[in-house]
Formats: C-alpha cells, structure tokens, sequence
C-alpha cells in the first residue's frame, strides 16, 4: 500500500499512470453519493445549467456543449453521424485518429484517409493541399494522439480548414481538453469538439462533452439517419431545458460539477500541473531513453517514450506493481517498442518522481 495516498478508501490496486481512466481523488469520488434525483425533475435542471454554463466557461465558448452518457467515442460517433454531409477527410498518425476514420466509415460517410507516420504531427500545410484535392464537407482530427504522445497544432490546422468555408472541422480532443487551456472563442470555427470524462477531466468513464457550432446544428437538419441516441439535434432540443434526451449517469454529473468548479476556480494551477509533470518527465526521458514525438509537438497530457534500451515493458509493469503503481505499455504495433506515461488525474509531482526512479532501478537491474 502506497504511504502517500492520502485517501481513506482502502487502496487495493495500483496508481494509475496510464493516460486513462486516470486517478480520481477521493473528494470527487464522494461527489457521486449525492441523493439520486430525478432527470425530469426541477433539481436535473439546476445541475444541468451548472454544467453547461461551467462547460462553456472552461472551454470559453458560446456554443452548447451536450453532456452525453457514453465515453468519448459516443461524441466521436455523434461528430461523424450528424456532422459530415457525404465526404469527410479523415487525418490518421495514431491508433485514435484512425478510430476517427473507422466511426466515419461505419456510419457510411465516404470516408479518406490522409496517413502520416506515427509519431509525427500533422501539419496544416498537409491539411491545406489535401483539401484542394476534393469537395470533402468535413475533416477529422485528434488534437492530442494518446497512441503516440502527439499533440497536433489545433489552432494552425483550424486556421487552414477555415480557408475551406464549406468544410466542417471536427475535432477529438479526448485527451487534450482539461490537461491544456482550448479557448473556442479565440480559435477559428471548431464545429465539433469532444471530450472524455476519464481523461483530462479526471472524473471516472462514462461521460463525453460535446461542444457543437450553431452551423453544425443547421446542417444536422439535412443529415438523415441521424440515429436516436446520439442525435445532435435531441441533445440540443433537451439542453435548452438543461436536461438530456435520456436517463443520464447523474452520479458522475455531480462528480462533473465539483470537477469544473475546481477547474475553474483556478485554471492557472490545474493546467500547470500538467505541463510541470510533462515536463519533468520529458527531462527524464531525454536523459535515459528518447521521446517517441517530432520534437515540437510533445503532448501535454501524456508522454510516449521509445524503449531505446530495449527493456520489457511487460515485466517493468510487473516490478513497478509490485510498489502498488503501473504504467501503459505501446498502444497496439508500439507495444514493447514504446511505453507511455499519463499526466493526466490526480497524480503529484512526487508520484510522477517516485514512478521515474523506480523505472531507474528497473533499467539497471535489467
Ligand atoms: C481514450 C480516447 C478515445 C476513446 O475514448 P473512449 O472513452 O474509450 O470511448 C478517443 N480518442 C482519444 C484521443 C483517446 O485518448
């Protein structure tokens, strides 16, 4: 059992320093055993327009942002469902971003995909003469690769859908929003943008944000098939009443609320955390492995290194379990070649140092 955690729940399972579901303390955890209230009921709407003023608040943008009851891909299928007309220009470098284009192709959008190396961003330049090439109404992209430890140039690359007015961008920002400041107001148009409730945010799964342009909505009106569960256009009619057009996880709601209301009462802070983490541990990895991104583009929210030393990530997860934490090994082809840290969730500094001296001692006994 760890000594520094500071929780009274009994500990029975290692820290989590995978880039999600993250760490959660205690504090938010008893948030969900709040009375149950009824999601019709006049006590929904109170919370509901909590969320939704704090939501638009942290992500500085007068569009609504839709709380859904399902992980981050219910907002990726949302975004490919009702955002993308016929043909959508789906950009793939990592595991996530090809999730992206699969959702597209499997809701029968004429889905193409651009590949770049993982590893590697995408650069608005690519996006810019890929675009040229077709009469595509959409384009796809993860801001932050949680496959590769990439953070893509969101601001550059919706500067250059931007030059497409036709063109709808939508945006997986799973493990970006919440670990870095994205201020909609301040960027070019973002039609769609999602987020997962178990990443950044720091809350258990189960919930997705979705932030929805005014001219997405009016496009969704022509888009047929949209589905039931994840119309655009039922979450938008329910949010005007701050409700959902479904029995939402109210528990993990009440668990959103005090989550945004510490966000926000001190942003500077919680995006610092995460940049100081990143950081340190980019440090480290320079010193006794290598990052696995272009340089320039290293994310925030986790960091992917290349198992230089050739060590087994496997049995490096077996020792660091043995001090009651563990880590991700490479996602899918990766596996073994790279091995991820999360800086994601209630982790400190000193956690984040004792897991990067236990990997020293791992290294150099092996
Ligand atoms: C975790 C993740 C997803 C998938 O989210 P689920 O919550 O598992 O549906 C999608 N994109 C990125 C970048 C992710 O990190």
């Amino acid at each position: 059992m760890s000594a520094t955690h500071e929780s009274s729940l009994r500990r029975e399972v290692p820290r989590l320093f995978i880039p999600g579901p993250v760490e959660v303390e205690e504090s938010i955890m008893q948030a969900m055993l709040r009375p149950m209230i009824g999601h019709r009921a006049p006590e929904f709407s109170v919370l509901g327009e909590e969320l939704h003023r704090n939501s638009q608040r942290l992500f500085r943008t007068e569009d609504p942002v839709f709380i859904l009851t399902s992980s981050g891909t219910g907002g990726m299928e949302t975004a490919a469902r009702c955002g993308v007309k016929d043909k959508v220009l789906c950009f793939v470098n990592g595991a996530f971003s090809q999730r992206f284009y699969k959702v597209c192709v499997s809701n029968g959008k004429d889905a193409t995909r651009v590949d770049v190396p993982w590893g590697e961003a995408v650069k608005p330049e690519l996006v810019r003469e890929e675009l040229s090439r077709g009469d595509f109404d959409a384009v796809s992209i993860v801001h932050n690769e949680t496959s590769t430890g990439v953070m893509n140039p969101l601001a550059e690359i919706a500067e250059v859908v931007a030059e497409f007015p036709d063109v709808f961008l939508l945006v997986d920002a799973i493990t970006s929003a919440g670990a870095v400041p994205i201020h909609m107001d301040s960027l070019p148009p973002i039609d769609y943008l999602v987020t997962g409730s178990q990443k950044a945010l720091a809350l258990p799964p189960g919930l997705a944000l979705l932030a929805v342009s005014e001219r997405a909505l009016e496009r969704a009106e022509k888009v047929e098939n949209r589905g039931m569960y994840f119309d655009v256009l039922a979450m938008h009619k329910s949010w005007k009443k701050h409700q959902t057009p479904s029995t939402p996880t109210i528990a993990l709601m009440q668990a959103l609320k005090d989550r945004l209301q510490m966000i926000l009462a001190d942003e500077a802070s919680w995006f610092g955390a995460h940049l100081e983490k990143a950081e340190r541990v980019r440090e480290w990895a320079n010193g006794s492995f290598k990052l696995f991104a272009e340089e320039g583009y290293e994310s925030v929210s986790l960091t992917c290194i290349d198992n230089s030393r050739g060590i087994s990530i496997a049995d490096l997860n077996g020792f660091l379990r043995e001090h009651d934490m563990f880590l991700s090994n490479g996602y899918g082809d990766l596996k073994e070649k790279t091995f991820r840290i999360g800086h994601m969730g209630a982790v400190s500094m000193e956690q984040t140092n004792t897991l990067l001296s236990l990997v020293d001692d791992f290294v150099s006994r092996s």
